[in-house]
């Protein structure tokens, strides 16, 4: 059992989270030279792909995509910016991406324009022969990194140290999470979910024990218990940096859902207050937020879903309807784009991007694509076959339930 609080630490996926914010509507695309200025974490490559234009990127990935044909498909996240995702042969969230990869046993390179848990996943489920690349290596996510391997392994063994019968805790892990945190999942009788059916798993997982434990966003495994009616006072939450998650082993004991304290940095943006303010400007307006974003938030929203969810509602809307939407700014603008007869902005004034996405810039693009077509590996993400297999089970058992 962890006796002693450890010193409190942030994620830097989490300190440089803001950096890319910005009051303009949209952010258009510099050569990376210009973009690296921003002072955050950016993975080298030869200097030749830094100073080269959107235009002359743009005709260099067509030619050598081209050249690799079907041995590669190139796999694009909802929150990539435009000059990323136009290239994705699949876009889509976690999910359909991950439904996606499991789906392509042909294909030699997966390339996943997306952050680090995202090509981590796709690995799982492909074939061993097949490779998954990250065009940018720094390409993390602040959430996934607030719950490390250690903690989670600490967490794990105090609550069965407390709770020692078989499947009085379920550990359910949201999809932005580490590999080795599917596994412990799939070898804990627990699965994996995401934001579009973490609802349907958090009822599996009621079936299987009496509580879950839910990683590692509070948010998201808060909204979901909610709609499933357990009440506020069942549910703990797991500091990592305390003894006991900061609980005592009587709260532990009594509560339905213990909530590992992480958070996504960009969905915590949005606040009760900008609702206000959209309805204040626009009295017809449609809130639509994602899970990951605080209760209040959430319960003040008129709608509450993934990002598909989102795209769905917005896509099949009224021509003339006005939306204000709580997700990341990329998507937002890009709806806002492709519906050129509703009114679709963001909730928040301040456009800020999810800053690991948002660093799969077109060049890191070009390179990965280059370096296969020279039958060079670079940005290969691999995963141990023993945190495959496990972590593979509690995948399927989120396949499965969809
Ligand atoms: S939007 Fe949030 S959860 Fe998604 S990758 Fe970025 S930091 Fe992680």
């Amino acid at each position: 059992m962890t006796i002693r609080n450890k010193p409190y630490s942030l994620p830097l996926t989490e300190i440089e989270q803001t950096a890319f914010c910005s009051t303009e509507d949209d952010l258009p695309a510099k050569p990376l030279s210009e973009e690296m200025k921003v002072n955050v974490r950016w993975q080298n490559i030869p200097s030749d792909y830094l100073h080269l234009t959107p235009e002359e990127l743009d005709n260099r990935i067509h030619e050598v995509r081209n050249k690799l044909g079907n041995k590669v498909t190139v796999l694009g996240h909802h929150y990539q910016r435009e000059e990323v995702i136009k290239y994705a042969d699949f876009q889509g969230d976690s999910f359909l991406l991950s439904k996606e990869a499991a789906a392509l046993p042909d294909v030699e390179y997966i390339v996943f324009c997306g952050v680090h848990f995202m090509a981590e996943t796709a690995c799982i489920l492909a074939d061993d022969s097949q490779k998954v690349i990250l065009p940018n290596i720094t390409a993390g996510c602040s959430m996934a990194d607030m719950a490390p391997m250690e903690d989670v392994d600490d967490a794990w063994a105090d609550l069965k140290n407390i709770l020692p019968e078989e499947n009085s805790v379920i550990p359910l892990t949201y999809m932005n999470s580490i590999a080795g945190i599917k596994a412990l999942c799939g070898r804990n009788n627990g699965a994996v979910c995401t934001s579009s059916n973490a609802k349907k798993v958090m009822e599996w997982a009621y079936d299987q024990g009496e509580r879950v434990l839910f990683l590692p966003d509070q948010h998201l495994g808060r909204n979901t218990a909610l709609e499933l009616g357990i009440p506020l006072d069942k549910m703990i939450l797991w500091n990592p940096f305390k003894v006991l998650g900061g609980n005592t082993p009587e709260q532990i004991k009594e509560s339905k859902i213990i909530l590992w304290q992480g958070h996504c940095s960009v969905h915590t943006r949005f606040t009760t207050q900008q609702i206000e303010t959209a309805r204040n400007r626009y009295p017809q307006v449609n809130v639509v937020v994602h899970p990951e974003c605080p209760m209040e938030t959430v319960q003040a929203a008129d709608m509450v879903g993934s990002t598909e969810f989102i795209r769905k509602v917005i896509n099949e809307g009224e021509s003339g309807s006005v939306w204000a939407v709580g997700t990341e700014i990329s998507l937002v603008n890009r709806l806002a784009r492709q519906n050129p007869d509703k009114t679709v902005f963001c909730l928040d004034p301040v456009s800020c991007p999810c800053s690991t996405m948002y660093r799969i810039h077109p060049a890191y693009l070009l390179w990965v694509l280059d370096c296969i077509n020279e039958e060079q590996l670079v940005n290969e993400i691999t995963v141990s076959a023993e945190v495959k297999s496990s972590a593979n089970i509690a995948l399927r058992r989120m396949l499965d339930l969809a």
